[in-house]
C-alpha cells in the first residue's frame, strides 16, 4: 500500500542490524534488509521470513563501494520512488584481532565463546591491535562509507514526506573522549565547521597514527580510530540536519551489546540494541540533529 514506510538497513544481516530489520519489520515498515555479502543477506531475509515477517526484501549492498552503492539508489528509485527510513548500522571495529596460538591467543570463535564474559573481555583486550591498515578501513567504512551511502540515498529520503536517517553511532564517538581541546572545539562547533574541514581533519589524524602522535596530539586514546570515525559521523549528521530541515537526521548509541563486534562480551543483547535504534527511526516528534543514549536524548 501507498502508506507503508520503506526502510533500509545497512549491515542488516546479523547483530544489531538484524535486529532492527525484525523489529522495524515487525511494525508494518517494508525493510530493504542490505548486506555486503549476498548468501549472508539472503539467509537472514530467509530468517526472518520464518518468523512470519514477509515484507523483507534483500539488496546487496557494501558501502565502501561505490558501484554497490549506487546500484542500491537505482533499485529504490525504480522500486519504490522514495526512502522513508534510512538506518546507517554497517561498520568495522576498527582493530584486529590477533588469533596466534602461539602467543597463547585462541583461534576459533567456538572456543571464545565457550568463554566466560570476563575472560572473554580479558582476551579482547589483550589481543585487539590498532594497527595504521585496520584505522584506515575504520574512517573508510564507518565515516566515509556511511557518508557516501547517505549522499547517494538523500533524494530518495527528500522524497519522503517524513523523511529519516538514524546514524548508529556509539558513546565511544562522545567528545570527551579527545583530550585536544581545540579539536573538541571544532567538532563542536557545527555552525562553522565544513565537510572539507573534517575531511582534513581526519587525514591529520591517519598522519599522526602513522607517526605515533595519537596520544601526543590528543586524538582519544584506545580504539582511537573507531572513536575518531563515529565523532566525525556525529558532526557530519549536525551539518547535515542543519542543511536539510525537511529530514531528520539523529545518531543513537545502542549500548554495549553482544555481538560480533564485541567478541559477545557486551551487556545487552541485540534486540535490547535494536530496540533503541528503532526507538529513534520511529520517534512521533520532529527532533534533529540531536544525539540518543539510553533511549534518551544526550549531549554529543
Ligand atoms: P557486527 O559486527 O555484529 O555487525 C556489523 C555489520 O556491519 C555486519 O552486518 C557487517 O557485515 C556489516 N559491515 C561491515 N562492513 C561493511 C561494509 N563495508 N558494507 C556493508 N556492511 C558492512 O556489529 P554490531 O551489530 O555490534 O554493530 C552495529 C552498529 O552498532 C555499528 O555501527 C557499531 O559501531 C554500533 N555499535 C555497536 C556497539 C556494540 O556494543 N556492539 C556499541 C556501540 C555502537 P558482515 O557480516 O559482512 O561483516
Amino acid at each position: 500500500s501507498p502508506s507503508t514506510r520503506i526502510a533500509v538497513v545497512t549491515g542488516g544481516n546479523k547483530g544489531i542490524g538484524l535486529e532492527v530489520c525484525r523489529q522495524l519489520a515487525g511494525n508494518g515498515v517494508t525493510i530493504v534488509l542490505t548486506a555486503r555479502d549476498e548468501m549472508r543477506g539472503e539467509a537472514a531475509v530467509d530468517k526472518l521470513r520464518e518468523l512470519g515477517l514477509s515484507n523483507v526484501i534483500f539488496h546487496q549492498l557494501d558501502i565502501t563501494d561505490a558501484s554497490s552503492i549506487a546500484r542500491l539508489a537505482d533499485f529504490l528509485k525504480t522500486r519504490f520512488g522514495r526512502l522513508d527510513i534510512l538506518i546507517n548500522n554497517a561498520a568495522f571495529g576498527g582493530v584486529e584481532y590477533v588469533r596466534d596460538p602461539a602467543s597463547g591467543s585462541v583461534t576459533s570463535d567456538e572456543e571464545l565463546r565457550g568463554m566466560d564474559r570476563d575472560r572473554r573481555l580479558e582476551w579482547l583486550w589483550r589481543n585487539s591491535r590498532e594497527t595504521y591498515e585496520a584505522a584506515k578501513k575504520g574512517l573508510q567504512t564507518n565515516y566515509y562509507g556511511t557518508k557516501h551511502v547517505i549522499e547517494a540515498l538523500l533524494p530518495l529520503v527528500q522524497a519522503s514526506p517524513d523523511g529519516r536517517i538514524v546514524n548508529v553511532s556509539s558513546d565511544f564517538g562522545l567528545l570527551r573522549f579527545f583530550r585536544n581541546e581545540e579539536l573538541k572545539q571544532e567538532l563542536n562547533d557545527v555552525g562553522n565547521l565544513s565537510e572539507e574541514r573534517l575531511d582534513e581533519l581526519l587525514d591529520m589524524f591517519l598522519k599522526d597514527f602513522e607517526a605515533g602522535k595519537v596520544d601526543e596530539r590528543g586524538w582519544p586514546a584506545a580504539f582511537a580510530a573507531y572513536k575518531v570515525a563515529k565523532a566525525a559521523m556525529n558532526a557530519y549528521s549536525r551539518i547535515l540536519a542543519a542543511k536539510q530541515p525537511a529530514v531528520r537526521v539523529n545518531c543513537v548509541h545502542p549500548g554495549y551489546i553482544k555481538t560480533d563486534m564485541t567478541i559477545h562480551s557486551g551487556l545487552l543483547t541485540p534486540e535490547e540494541g535494536g530496540r533503541r535504534v528503532v526507538k529513534v527511526a520511529l520517534l512521533p516528534e520532529g527532533v534533529t540533529g540531536a544525539f540518543f543514549e539510553d533511549g534518551e536524548e544526550a549531549s554529543f
